[in-house]
């Protein structure tokens, strides 16, 4: 067994890395810099009764049984823990509401454009398969769609960018090169094709096949729970957890790190170094120069609401809004989400794109108004609670040169080191939970 081991970050990512590393060294140490472990998998209750979460809310299982059973405990008690949902119920907004799915149904264009641009979606006979977001919409989807839909969409997403740098990837993370169009029973015969399929969506997640379950921890913590289970385990497995501190320096040498220096005056000697936060970071502690692009990101102000009256909706979990003329982009229903109403009372958590600048300009006045106009809660509730927070660079802007760009930053910081690799939303390889989950997997086990 190798000595020492430190993982810096302390989110889901470096949280699953102890458990499978601390079987390989003797002693494992998690940097993190804030107050508690989770990173973007936490809630917070603000001395209310409810707790708010932040990130991700619901698990699903990666199908790599030694993870789920880290993640969720013994497979066979699934059901007792945790509130299992059957399908994810998305619904969206684009000009008007589609309760069935997240993905925009192109019906909701005026009668006359909507069949200009169906005979624009049909006369493709074969799939452009090019990466730049401009060429592969304007070939795959016709001008009318590209116009009315698509690039609104993405400036919704991303702000305003250069189209024609963007990434069709920009869309694709969001299933959102599928359109819903046709009916539902020429949808169903269309998708049997390829170049139909790669295209439209179906009407409803209810027709996904995937059989996917999504789980939510029971009671009222929220995710925050979770991880709050897991530092007791990690703790039972003497990992030592470093919160409230950052890594000022990487000690090396001949391309070999042998200690960390803290924030906190502490120096850690290490076998191997486990990276879960941004490379562009640990390039500063290590004092090495980087000449290239650093990728750009999004950023997202988060509002938590509790209002004086039920929610319209009581079955959908997530609200998706692609209309570019709301700043709502994503909102979670609690009360939907674990299955737990009380009356008169819901909470829910506002997400909100925005640039850097446009932190303050955004206030939960603008959002309570939006709430109200798109039908999500009644015209007359009160507002019984609200907490804004601000989490910077929290999106990648998926443009053509991303992957390059975070690609470069990565090999420069790795290919220092013989003993440190990068793992988590930050490697630039990986975004969402499970795949991040599993690149880790696949990196250290
Ligand atoms: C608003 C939002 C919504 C999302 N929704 C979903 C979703 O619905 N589904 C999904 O699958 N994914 C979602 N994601 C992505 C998901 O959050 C990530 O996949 C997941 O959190 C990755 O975990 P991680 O450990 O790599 O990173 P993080 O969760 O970001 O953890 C990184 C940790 O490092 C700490 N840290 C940062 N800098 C330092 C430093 N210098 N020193 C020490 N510690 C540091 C942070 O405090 C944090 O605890 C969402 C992301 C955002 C921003």
């Amino acid at each position: 067994m190798k000595k020492s081991c430190v993982i810096v970050g302390g989110g889901v990512v470096a949280i699953l890395a102890a458990h499978i590393l601390s079987k390989k060294y003797k002693k494992v140490h998690i940097i993190e810099q804030s107050e508690s472990l989770g990173g973007l998998l936490s809630s917070k209750n603000f001395n209310r009764e409810v707790y708010f979460d932040y990130g991700p809310h619901l698990f699903t299982l990666t199908g790599i049984k030694k993870i789920d059973e880290i993640l969720f405990g013994p497979l066979a008690e699934l059901k007792s823990s945790w509130v299992q949902h059957d399908y994810l119920y998305d619904s969206n907004f684009f000009t008007k509401w589609n309760i069935g799915s997240s993905l925009i149904d192109i019906k909701s264009l005026p009668q006359a454009l909507y069949k200009e641009s169906l005979s624009e979606l049909i006369k493709v006979k074969t799939l452009n398969k090019t990466d730049n977001y401009n060429d592969y919409i304007t070939s795959n989807f016709g001008k009318i769609l590209k116009i009315n839909i698509f690039d609104n969409v993405i400036n919704k997403i991303y702000g305003s960018v250069d189209l024609d740098q963007m990434s069709i990837k920009s869309l694709k993370v969001f299933g959102l090169h599928r359109v819903l169009a046709f009916t539902n029973e020429e949808t169903l015969k269309l998708k049997e094709q390829y170049i139909y399929d790669e295209r439209i969506a179906l009407h409803s997640f209810e027709q996904d096949k995937r059989n996917l379950k999504f789980y939510y921890p029971k009671g009222e913590k929220g995710v925050g729970y979770w991880v709050q289970k897991q530092i007791l385990d990690l703790q039972r497995k003497n990992i030592i957890i470093h919160n409230n501190n950052t890594v000022e320096s990487i000690n090396f040498s001949d391309q070999h790190i042998n200690s960390l220096t803290l924030k906190s005056g502490k120096k850690l000697d290490l076998d191997f170094c486990l990276w879960t936060v941004p490379p562009a970071l640990g390039l500063k502690a290590a004092n090495i120069k980087y000449q290239g692009q650093i990728p750009k990101t999004r950023s997202n102000i988060i509002f938590h609401f509790e209002f004086d009256k039920s929610l319209i909706n009581n079955k959908s979990t997530y609200l998706w809004n692609w209309d570019l003329s709301y700043r709502t982009f994503r909102v979670t229903l609690y009360p939907n989400l674990n299955k737990k109403t009380k009356k008169n009372f819901s909470y829910i958590t506002v997400e909100v794109l925005c640039d850097y600048s446009e932190q303050d300009a955004i206030n939960s006045e603008q959002i309570i108004k939006e709430l109200k106009i798109l039908n999500i809660i009644p015209m007359d509730t009160s507002c019984l609670f609200v907490k804004k927070e601000f989490i910077r660079s929290s999106f990648p802007i998926l443009t053509q040169d991303y992957g390059k760009q975070t690609y470069e930053l990565n090999n420069i910081f790795e290919e220092s080191f013989s003993n440190l690799k990068t793992a988590g939303r930050h490697s630039g390889r990986v975004w969402f939970m499970n795949e991040a989950l599993i690149d880790l997997y696949n990196l250290v086990s």
